[in-house]
């Protein structure tokens, strides 16, 4: 498993709540922030932004990973993630389902790190395949001789 130094995992986490000062949740009330961080070292950053028909929404993690997808990323190695109420860090803040199905489509389970971070230096990091064991893949997509669907990467 990778790991992550500490200075830098406390950097990720405080530019994911940088992000969730950007937050766009007037409904759930709910911000988060979360940095993504690149094999070429670039973080990209994301915050959720809701919509009143609700399923427009998009989460933290997905800004920032088809933000950084559309820009040419696809190698990545952690993603900081904060969330609470009143823009402040409140609990931990896993990422939701979609967003780890997201992941999976380009990290890999065991090298890429999830931080979930209760403040800069208070945080639990977590594989990707601790936190999404046996995932989903449709043959051809970034591995393409790899999986297929209902199969794991192991
Ligand atoms: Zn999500």
């Amino acid at each position: 498993m990778a790991e992550l130094a500490k200075d830098g995992t406390e950097m990720l986490i405080a530019a994911a709540h940088g992000m969730q000062q950007k937050s766009y949740a007037p409904y759930s009330d709910f911000q988060v922030g979360a940095a993504l961080l690149t094999g070429s070292g670039q973080i990209f950053t994301g915050c959720n932004i809701e919509n009143s028909a609700y399923s427009p929404s998009i989460c933290a993690e997905r800004t920032a990973i088809f933000k950084a997808v559309s820009e040419g990323e696809r190698d990545f190695k952690a993603i900081a993630i904060v969330g609470g109420k009143n823009r402040e860090i409140g609990d931990l803040c896993f990422p939701c389902g979609v967003c780890r199905q997201v992941m999976a489509e380009f990290c890999d389970p065991d090298e890429f790190m999830i931080v979930n971070g209760r403040s800069e230096d208070d945080y639990i990091v977590y594989s990707l395949r601790e936190m999404l064991p046996h995932a989903g893949y449709v043959k051809g997509g970034n591995d393409k001789d790899s999986y297929f669907f209902g199969s794991d990467k192991v």
